[in-house]
């Protein structure tokens, strides 16, 4: 593009540092996902610079990036403590100090007083007036620029202007048309492609910055469209693979249901019924379900998960339950087997805890088709664990596992050519945007009412200075017959450093509150004592649990009532929704309260204040998509797979309602167009989103 080539021919001319070789350029392209030309058109400016206009010097501020031009009218080298080089540039309105940290030969030469040369930097206050250090040095009198010169996202050592290059170049070479069909752009309004694209990278100076930064400019929209109708088609795309897949067809069950059913103390709510009903249907389908069980903390999730578990089971199929940690796993052990081996169902137990002999005989156990139902950590979707049926997979807390783990488990039923059905819990309940961007794949079932009789939790922020009043709280909820837990500060740089601290205070309290039975839970425990710990609890052995986050997901006392979370302003807001959720699960009043450090930061104030407003799950999670973004939320971060570079989901809802209208339409009526919109868009992050 003409608008490039000044700055081009400027960088061409700067003769600092050596080219770099091209192989380490590539590498560090690689490194920002930069691999084929179609990557470089849509790695997007951050930001832009100015360079079309010559500000006069006197008018040049701190901290803004300005084109300066004018008369060198003094230049010096110094060469201690290093070889240094100062001129000052004059324009009749004023003077500036240009200085360079380290000179080479020659460079002096150039900036002779009487030279005129344009200077173009990010001006700063110096210490004898504004100056501009390392300045990047043209002739004067050049033509200047017509568009914003862009600022990319970048990494360690790859300059600007190597990458503003390779973005040129695929720019000029690449097919910028169009891959949405007339209609299409019409109907939603859409900028056209190449223009956006063009716009994007070289705005011209009268476009709104601030529509820019904030992505609302019409180009910004059309970009964010096309990356969501991506992801919607690739969705599309695994849900049509999926549906042509094959299941075993499981068929209701009748009596196991009918006898399940009858067996437990409480009536079911109609949203758990809805929901059973809901999977019940999808299992007698001869394609595996793919179902996101969704509801509050406390909504009554796993026992529709034992129904359909029953249904599996009474169809003739075995059923694999997994859950993130061991605690949690052993809860499901005790529970599943309560309900289901009085009905004569066999129940298996794996984990990575389990010595050899009686996991030989789990595996065994697995194998043969005896047990039915298997019950574990992760160590369930090992390879030296094999089925005779797999009929139904469920995963709880489903967000915590990998997205890899949840591949592998995928595998596990393959015998023959059928797949298992599949039913995730997910541990928080995951706003609506989100779960339409990134679990378009599967069905959802929402559990919108909590079992009767429940009073809400109340939640009350203290100031850590107000401890003593918490232990006299304490105190009192025992004497009552009740119990509390209290947990201990995240500390994010060491795990090794939570857990002395999880020791410390259970020292602490323990001297502080003698006449309680205060008991210790941590990740390092070995399995058994963790057992042995939760079972104390739960029976009421132990009045106060002094935990680490390990106890953050799933755990079900309903004796419990209290719940002290210490340095609460170190924790995310869906955690802290979780551990709240630990109690209040039973008919007693129940109590939160949130022990701080002041002085808090902005961000854990609304936090805090989040939780203080609402014990709505769903509403708390939509703040959190707000502050954290996509990534956090599903604990794919770490996967080094951005979910969504330029759509924002917390507030580009309603176009990704577009989106995934126009991707049903696109798919439907222009399958070419929607094959090219997605190889466009899709290099390499299909496999990812099919998972
Ligand atoms: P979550 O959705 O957080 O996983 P749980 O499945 O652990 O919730 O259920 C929370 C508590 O509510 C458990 O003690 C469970 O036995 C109880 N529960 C579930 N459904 C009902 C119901 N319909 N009526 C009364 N209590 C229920
Ligand atoms: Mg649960």
């Amino acid at each position: 593009m003409s608008v490039a080539a000044p700055s081009r021919k400027a960088a061409a001319r700067k003769p600092a540092p050596a080219r770099e070789p091209i192989a380490s350029l590539e590498r560090k392209f690689r490194k920002l996902g930069l691999c084929e030309p179609a990557d470089f058109i849509v790695h997007l400016p951050l930001r832009y610079l100015d360079e079309t206009r010559i500000t006069p010097i006197a008018r040049a501020r701190a901290g803004q990036h300005a084109v300066l031009e004018g008369e060198i009218i003094h230049s010096e080298a110094q060469f201690r403590p290093r070889r240094q080089l100062q001129a000052v540039l004059e324009d009749g309105s004023g003077r500036i100090t240009l200085r360079w940290l380290h000179a080479y030969p020659g460079q002096q030469e150039r900036l002779r007083a009487g030279r005129r040369v344009r200077a173009r930097g990010e001006v700063r206050a110096g210490f004898n007036g504004p100056e501009i250090v390392h300045p990047l040095m043209t002739e004067a009198g050049a033509a200047l620029p017509r568009t914003l010169t862009p600022v990319y996202p970048t990494t360690q050592g790859l300059s600007q202007a190597s990458l503003r290059k390779a973005i040129d170049e695929a720019l000029a070479g690449a097919d910028l048309d169009d891959t949405l069909p007339r209609q299409i752009r019409e109907a939603y309004d859409l900028a056209p492609f190449d223009e956006s694209l063009r716009m994007l990278h070289h705005p011209v100076p009268e476009v709104s910055l601030d529509s820019l930064a904030e992505h609302r400019h019409p180009a910004w929209r059309r970009i964010k469209f096309d990356e969501l109708l991506a992801q919607q088609l690739a969705l599309a795309v695994a849900r049509a693979a999926r549906l042509a897949q094959r299941a075993q067809p499981l068929a209701p069950g009748g009596a196991l249901l009918e006898r399940l059913r009858a067996s437990l103390p409480f009536a079911l709510t109609g949203a758990q019924q809805r929901a059973i009903a809901q999977i019940a249907a999808d299992l007698a389908l001869g394609h595996p379900m793919h179902r996101l069980l969704q509801g509050d903390v406390g909504s009554g999730k796993t026992i529709v998960a034992a129904f359909a578990a029953a249904h599996a089971i009474a169809a003739g199929a075995q059923v694999a339950i997994m859950a993130p940690t061991e605690i949690l796993a052993e809860q499901h052990l005790r529970k599943f087997s309560e309900w289901l081996e009085p009905l004569g169902v066999q129940v298996a137990w794996l984990t990575g805890a389990v010595a050899a002999a009686p996991r030989r005989a789990a595996l065994a156990a697995i194998a043969s088709g005896e047990a039915r139902l298997v019950v574990g950590t992760q160590a369930l979707i090992q390879d030296k664990v094999v089925f005779r049926n797999l009929g139904l997979v469920i995963t709880d807390e489903q967000h915590r596992f990998g997205v890899g783990q949840r591949l592998d488990l995928n595998r596990k039923g393959e015998a023959g050519d059928a797949l298992p059905h599949q039913l995730s819990m997910s541990a928080t309940p995951i706003p609506r945007t989100l779960a339409m961007a990134f679990f378009a794949d599967m069905e959802i079932s929402v559990i919108d009412e909590l079992p009767p009789g429940r009073s809400p939790v109340l939640t009350k922020l203290f100031a850590d200075t107000r401890r003593d009043e918490i232990l006299a709280r304490i105190g009192d909820e025992v004497r009552a017959g009740r119990q509390a837990y209290w947990v201990c500060p995240l500390v994010e740089e060491s795990e090794a450093l939570q857990l002395q601290t999880a020791v410390d205070t259970w020292e602490r309290l323990r001297g502080i509150l003698p006449d309680l039975r205060v008991g210790l839970m941590h990740g390092r425990l070995p399995a058994q004592d963790k057992a042995e710990v939760m079972g104390a609890f739960r029976e009421g052995r132990i009045d106060l649990l002094v935990s680490t986050t390990v106890i953050e997901v799933g755990v079900d006392v309903p004796n419990a009532t209290l719940m002290v979370i210490e340095h609460a302003e170190r924790f995310g807001l869906a955690q802290l929704h979780q551990l709240r959720g630990r109690v209040g699960r039973g008919a007693h009043q129940s109590a939160c309260v949130l022990l701080y450090q002041p002085p808090l930061s902005g961000v854990a104030r609304e936090r805090l204040r989040a939780m203080y407003e609402t014990s709505d799950g769903f509403e708390i999670a939509r703040r959190d998509l707000a502050q954290r973004g996509p990534g956090e939320l599903l604990g794919i971060r770490q996967s080094g797979q951005a979910p969504l570079r330029f759509a924002d989901l917390s507030d580009d809802e309603g176009l990704l309602d577009q989106a995934r209208e126009a991707a049903a339409r696109l798919a439907a009526d222009f399958p070419e167009h929607a094959l090219a919109h997605q190889r466009r868009w899709m290099q390499g992050r299909a496999q990812y989103l099919r998972s």
